[in-house]
């Protein structure tokens, strides 16, 4: 088997990494390439974007932007595969986007004929034998790979953490589904933010619930597809007796997670108590207007406190100068998107988000310590750092136990 990386050898976004095999070709994600950071374009490669497709097929890993985001630009005859709850979500969410960012009907189009797979239920392409093996991520239903042919094993990782509520697991099903690989394609974006992940999900929904119990209006800033996060601030919010608000689109996130069949939401995080969250009032003919406000509202807000999750637009901001009192704004991602002199700047969650507000976050990936134990389940032959703007830290880190190979762009090996 040949692995070839595409491009992710030295940057986080839009990793595209081909698996070769007696001319059959599996390629795992194709998505954009972050704002911010270095960018290569569209990619001319053979058997994805142009030539002969008859042996070829993608996986997806997972519905982030950097993963999913440019397959509508791919030939429509090419095979995709991704996890069904997260091609769902991914539909929710271009169904809400496709008027403000006209390419989510193209999205929307290209997700019809998205197959899917199953956690833990092996499937076959050409030569190649594949395993989705279900990892925890600030994205739900993300998946590794184990990918078999003739012989050679790889695992790829995609993104991942071990710090999650659903990382316990993790241990049990690399041993059980995966066992040993010969090599591990693996993401690495922390490896240069040391302080990315220094408290777990649990801690910080324990965090949430320690201020929540204090009376107040608290509206918490989150990426809308963070379930892990939305579940934890809904619990947390109702275990503090406080009224939990969302606008219609987030309501309609949540029920699919709680109305799938993934072998996750068995668990109690994933479903609703005795109060589901409440949607905020509003126009059922123009989702555009203002959300609907009148005194018994305001009246329910000031007598029970609230949590209201936001997003960074005009609607939401009207909203806030109509509900009463101070309330506390959390930020509850990567600080960097409201630092102005970070690449990853967003001018609208700043202007929302203010310069008052509380950073209560966890990275979605692995630390490096972390890592060290990940890897020594796996004890691979070989690791490929990808999805990463500092391989050669990578092998500094980790040179000394396994052989790290430093890929560029269109590099690849046989393994
Ligand atoms: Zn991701
Ligand atoms: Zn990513």
């Amino acid at each position: 088997m040949t692995i070839k990386i595409h491009r992710g050898t030295h940057q986080i976004g839009g990793c595209v990494t081909e698996y070769e095999q007696d001319g059959w070709k599996l390629f795992v994600d194709y998505g954009e390439e972050l704002p911010g950071g270095p960018k290569t374009g569209d990619l001319q490669v053979e058997g994805l974007t142009k030539g002969d497709l008859s042996k070829s097929a993608l996986l997806i890993t997972h519905y982030h932007g950097d993963h999913i985001g440019s397959i509508p630009k791919l030939p429509k005859d090419l095979p995709i595969y991704m996890g069904a709850l997260g091609r769902d979500i991914q539909t929710i969410l271009s169904e809400h986007l496709k008027t403000v960012r006209p390419e989510h009907e193209a999205m929307l189009e290209r997700l019809k004929s998205v197959k899917t797979f199953k956690a833990g239920k092996t499937f076959t392409f050409g030569p190649f034998t594949i395993m989705p093996v279900t990892v925890d991520h600030s994205a739900f239903d993300a998946y590794a790979f184990k990918i078999t042919a003739k012989g050679a094993s790889v695992y790829h990782t995609g993104d991942f953490r071990m710090h999650g509520f659903r990382s316990s697991k993790m241990d049990k099903l690399l041993r059980v589904y995966v066992g040993q690989v010969d090599y591990v394609v693996c993401e690495s974006t922390n490896v240069s933010r040391p302080n990315a992940t220094s408290k777990t999900e649990a801690e910080l929904k324990q965090e949430f619930y320690n201020l929540f119990k204090k009376k107040g209006g608290y509206v918490v800033y989150l990426s809308s597809t963070n379930i892990d996060r939305l579940f934890a601030l809904y619990h947390a919010a109702l275990e503090a007796h406080r009224p939990f608000y969302v606008d219609c689109y987030q309501k309609k996130v949540m029920d699919a997670i709680v109305n799938s069949d993934s072998i996750w939401t068995k668990s109690g995080l994933y479903q609703y108590c005795k109060y589901p969250p409440t949607p905020l009032m509003c126009d059922r003919d123009d989702k555009k207007k203002p959300f609907k406000v009148n005194d018994e509202f305001i009246e329910f807000l000031n007598k029970m406190g609230y949590v209201i999750i936001a997003r960074a637009n005009e609607r939401f901001d009207k909203l806030m100068t109509q509900i009463p009192g101070e309330n506390v704004k959390i930020l509850s991602m990567w600080k960097d998107y409201v630092k102005e002199s970070s690449p990853a700047y967003n001018k609208d969650l700043a202007k929302s988000v203010g310069k008052n507000f509380l950073p209560m976050h966890t990275s979605g990936h692995i630390d490096m310590k972390d890592m060290r134990e990940f890897l020594s389940i796996l004890n691979p032959k070989g690791v490929i750092p990808i999805h990463t703007d500092n391989p050669e830290q990578f092998a500094k880190e980790f040179g000394d136990e396994w052989t790290v190979y430093l890929l560029e762009d269109g590099d690849s090996i046989s393994v």
